[in-house]
């Protein structure tokens, strides 16, 4: 940090900062270990179609195992890796889990579009379209469509110029791509016109209190229309009861995600979930109904 400001500038010693950048280096140790030791896991969250029931695509999201805590939500590590290079590190293992795991559905059958979050500080990263090329190279039996890759608005608009860069030169990869928790970073149409992604994700905080909140439905509504005229797809998050999913299929978006279809379920829960999920009978009900 003294560094940072300056070689002619004398920097006071403040013992409160040290000891927090000390309390940090040893947090960042303790994910670097738990990351070399196998302690984070992926779950995923199925995502649907409420037009035919089909089971369109799972969201991959980290968990740690931790040896005494328990499995830690990635609120309670993912930010503490916020800028460390160790955070392109753990991406970088997310993508290549999430693609080795597709890769198994697939030979087993179950073939569907995988999605991973990626941090804006990755994304951006000079190592990223490679370790990206090389990761759908290693798990040539997942056509790289099947992969998507989940940007949050806020980190799209940050740097546009290098974001339109990077996410084209991805999608010739033939990989898609779509902003998470859309309707929350203030992007303007102009920015939106200007990203080549697929797919909006509306965040789930509008979604959730649409039903009782005007102004989140008109929100939703809103997201809904701006993909219709852009040619996007849109999906929501958060759909948490079959309520959420009969006004997002009127509202005329049919790809959602949520509690109410599934929590997000450990791998090898997945697929008997997908089995039940065919003969969820509330579920079924509303997507057969028009
Ligand atoms: P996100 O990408 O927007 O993921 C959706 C979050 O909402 C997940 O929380 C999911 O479990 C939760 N969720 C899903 N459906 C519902 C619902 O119906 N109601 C409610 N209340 N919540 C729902 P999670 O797993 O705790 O992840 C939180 C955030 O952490 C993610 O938000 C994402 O930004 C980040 N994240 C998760 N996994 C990864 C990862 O592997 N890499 C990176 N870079 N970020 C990740
Ligand atoms: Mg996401
Ligand atoms: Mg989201
Ligand atoms: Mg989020």
């Amino acid at each position: 940090l003294a560094k940072d400001a300056g070689k002619n500038r004398y920097q006071m010693f403040d013992p409160e900062s040290d000891r927090k950048a000390q309390a940090h280096r040893k947090e960042l140790e303790l994910l670097r270990h738990a990351l070399d030791n196998g302690e984070f896991v992926l779950y995923y969250q199925p995502k649907v179609d409420l037009e035919n029931g089909d089971i369109i695509g799972a969201e991959a999201l980290i968990r740690w195992r931790h040896p005494e805590r328990g499995l830690l939500a990635p609120d309670a590590f993912l930010p503490l890796l916020h800028g460390s290079e160790l955070e392109n590190a753990v991406d970088e293992w997310v993508i290549n889990t999430a693609l080795a795991q597709a890769s198994a559905w697939h030979d087993a059958g179950l073939v569907m579009r995988v999605s991973v979050n990626v941090s804006a500080g990755y994304l951006l990263a000079p190592t990223f379209y490679a370790d990206l090329a090389r990761a759908l190279h290693r798990h040539g039996n997942v056509p790289p469509a099947h992969l998507e890759l989940e940007v949050l608005e806020t980190a799209a608009i940050a740097d546009m110029e290098q974001a339109v860069a990077i996410l084209q030169r991805c999608r010739q990869l033939g990989v898609h791509f779509a902003l998470d928790d859309f309707g929350t970073g203030y992007s303007s149409l102009t920015y939106l016109r200007k990203l080549p992604v697929d797919t909006l994700k509306i965040d789930q905080s509008f979604v959730r209190d649409m039903l009782t909140d005007a102004d989140d439905l008109g929100i939703v509504e809103g997201v809904i229309q701006l993909a219709t005229v852009f040619e996007r797809q849109v999906i929501a998050e958060g759909v948490e009861t079959l309520q959420h999913g009969a006004v997002l299929r009127r509202l005329g978006c049919r790809l959602v995600q949520g509690y109410g279809i599934a929590r997000p379920l450990a791998a090898d829960a997945f697929p008997h979930w997908c089995r039940q999920w065919q003969s969820d009978a509330a579920w079924r009900a509303l997507t057969e109904a028009s």
